[in-house]
């Protein structure tokens, strides 16, 4: 058997242990990445990227499904369109290829090692590598444990046959005529209504009273709208049961009823659990965080030169986490005096409308005894809005009263994912209510409703 020896070894080539691998490459540290599948991970090969692809083509169709019903006010007609869904997932495919050949070839440029195949720990410093042509020894003074999440099975609808995660819905050849979906959280809604888009009849099955619960309810009315107006039949407070025959899902409904649901594909979208099995936890008996594996805050493990990045170490699971731990954990072993001190990650829901989330909301700021000012500026009153037929939505500020220090930015509207970059900055530089009011945001842009919504909660809106 043969042996490598390297300062970093990192498993996992998602976006934490790709972009980890990368800096460690710039910072001329001996770096070993091992992936079993491809690089680019959940992110890039079967989550944010292929899901956006489809999103996109899905409101494309939409939009010219609209214009063939005469609903456009555009004065733009056009034909009935037809969809070739298989073309569309080589259009998607193609887009994945190009980033993930992109990372490999990053990967290569920062002097990077892969190794593909399965990585086991043996001990805390020595990796065994399931390879195609044999088992490979590796041997490192540090270890980055980036091995992702999973999507989580529920025990009464196993995944395989009509059941499918998310990975299946994306490589599906054909739009199924009736979906259900299972579970409300993101995932589940931005499939869900690129499907209905596409012209699945999409029913939405979720145990909890609201969809996306993890955000608050103001900021998810408007998609609950949307879900209603697009066809899609939403089912709170009800709970999958399972397949008892041909026939259909059967659904515990809120009333305590049960009812069957035709569907050709069940979408089950119940979470993500992170991926500690199969690789050798057991010989190295790491700490706990509930599932996750407990870090601290410079991604340590509680085994000495063991780090562990991304999905893997908790909530929130998303890709944009996981590539900043990924960044500072590769300057840390490289000796640079770093800690995680982000004040917020943004989180995206890229449903119809798109949601925004950034610090607090107003309740969490209320929960933790902070008195606040918080205020709202809608869409209808932006002239950009308008012109992009984007009346819906509207963006939030929540600030400190005594202060007025920004602590949560919120948006819901089309297209306002492209805002979380200036919410996160300016929760990231301690900017208040009075700096983003004084700053010039260009006209016309939907991004002049965080101005108005600051001069608002500063009690002198100009275009409200
Ligand atoms: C449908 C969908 C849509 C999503 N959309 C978004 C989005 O819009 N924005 C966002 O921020 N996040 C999104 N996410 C979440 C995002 O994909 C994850 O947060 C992100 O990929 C986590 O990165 P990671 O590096 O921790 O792990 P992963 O990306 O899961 O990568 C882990 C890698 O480790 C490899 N691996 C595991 N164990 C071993 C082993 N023992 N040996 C070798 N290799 C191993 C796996 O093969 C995998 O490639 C989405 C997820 C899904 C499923």
């Amino acid at each position: 058997m043969k042996e490598i020896t390297c300062k970093l070894l990192i498993i996992g080539a998602g976006p934490g242990g790709y972009v980890c691998a990368i800096r460690a490459g710039q910072l001329g540290l001996d770096t070993v990445l091992v992936e079993a599948k491809k690089p680019g991970g959940t992110c890039l090969n079967v989550g944010c990227i292929p899901s956006k692809a489809l999103i996109h083509a899905a409101g494309e169709f939409e939009k010219l499904t609209r214009m063939a019903a005469g609903q456009s006010p555009l004065g733009i007609s056009a034909k009935k369109p037809t969809l070739d869904l298989v073309r569309t997932m080589l259009w998607k495919d193609s887009i994945v290829g190009r980033l993930t050949t992109g990372v490999s070839g990053l990967l290569k440029k920062a002097g990077v090692k892969i190794v593909v195949g399965w990585a086991k720990f043996r001990d805390g410093k020595t990796i065994e590598v399931e390879t195609e042509i044999g088992s490979q020894m590796i041997r490192a003074e540090v270890v980055v444990i980036a091995t992702g999440s999973d999507a989580i099975e529920l025990r009464s609808l196993p995944f395989g046959g009509r059941v499918i995660s998310s990975t299946e819905a994306l490589a599906l050849t054909e739009v199924p005529s009736k979906l259900v979906v299972v579970g409300a959280g993101y995932i589940g809604l931005e499939l869900g209504t690129a499907f209905a888009k596409l012209g699945a009849k999409v029913t939405v099955v979720e145990a909890l009273p609201l969809v996306l619960p993890q955000y608050d309810a103001e900021l998810t009315r408007p998609v609950a709208k949307r879900l209603h107006d697009l066809g899609m039949e939403v089912l709170t407070g009800a709970k999958a049961k399972g397949l008892p025959s041909k026939d259909g899902l059967s659904v515990e409904t809120a009333d305590g009823k049960t009812t069957m649901l035709a569907a050709d594909k069940i979408l089950v979208t119940v979470g993500r659990k992170p991926a500690t099995e199969g690789w050798g936890l057991e010989a190295i008996d790491l700490d706990r965080d509930g599932p996750f594996i407990r870090i601290d805050e410079r991604c340590r493990s509680s085994m000495r030169g063991v780090y562990a990045i991304g999905d893997v170490t908790g909530e929130p699971m998303l890709a944009h986490r996981a590539m900043a731990q990924g960044h500072m954990v590769a300057e840390i072993v490289a000796g640079h005096k770093r800690s995680w001190d982000k004040i917020c990650v943004p989180a995206v829901c890229f449903t119809d409308p798109e949601i925004v989330s950034a610090g607090l909301s107003p309740e969490a700021a209320r929960a933790s005894g902070i008195e606040i000012k918080s205020a709202l500026f809608p869409f209808r009153a932006n002239g950009r809005a308008m012109t992009l037929e984007n009346e819906g939505g509207f963006v939030r500020v929540v600030a400190r009263a005594d202060n007025h220090l920004l602590l949560g930015l919120h948006a819901v509207g089309a297209g306002v994912a492209e805002l979380s970059a200036s919410f996160s900055l300016a929760l990231e530089m301690g900017a208040r209510l009075e700096d983003i009011a004084a700053t010039i945001h260009a006209h016309p842009t939907q991004s002049e409703a965080f101005v108005e919504a600051s001069l608002k909660a500063l009690g002198h809106p100009l275009h409200l």
